[in-house]
């Protein structure tokens, strides 16, 4: 939910608000990103223990990425916490927002400054 984030680095995932540590704090945005959030939830199944589901969050590479290349996930966040979206990717949406959202966000808030028309034809 918007303004239920902590501080500049939190990510809303499976119902929590988490705080990553480094180096996954360092991931920026791309509309074009190399790598994805992967949720793993685990069991924990040890004999005699209380059964309880434990989550974990792993960078997923989308595709194979070049020694010194930046590491970038797709925010996907909530339209009314979008903001301008200047990752320079040939296909940027213009707002770093949900997908199926996008719509929306430009309905309710315009074009950015930076967002160029004819990025939706260039792929
Ligand atoms: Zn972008």
């Amino acid at each position: 939910m918007p303004g239920d984030y902590r501080s500049r680095y939190c990510v809303g995932f499976a119902g929590a608000v988490l705080e990553p540590e480094p180096p996954y704090r360092f991931l920026n945005h791309s509309c074009r990103p190399n790598c994805e959030f992967v949720e793993w939830e685990i069991q924990n199944e040890d004999e005699g223990a209380e059964v309880e589901k434990i989550y974990e969050l792993w960078v997923h590479a989308l595709r194979d990425i070049q020694k010194g290349e930046e590491l970038t996930i797709d925010y996907a966040w909530d339209w009314q916490s979008a903001i301008p979206c200047q990752c320079g990717a040939p296909d940027c949406r213009g707002w770093i927002c949900k997908m199926d959202e996008l719509e929306i966000c430009r309905r309710q808030r315009g074009a950015p400054a930076s967002y160029r028309e004819d990025a939706d034809r260039e792929s």
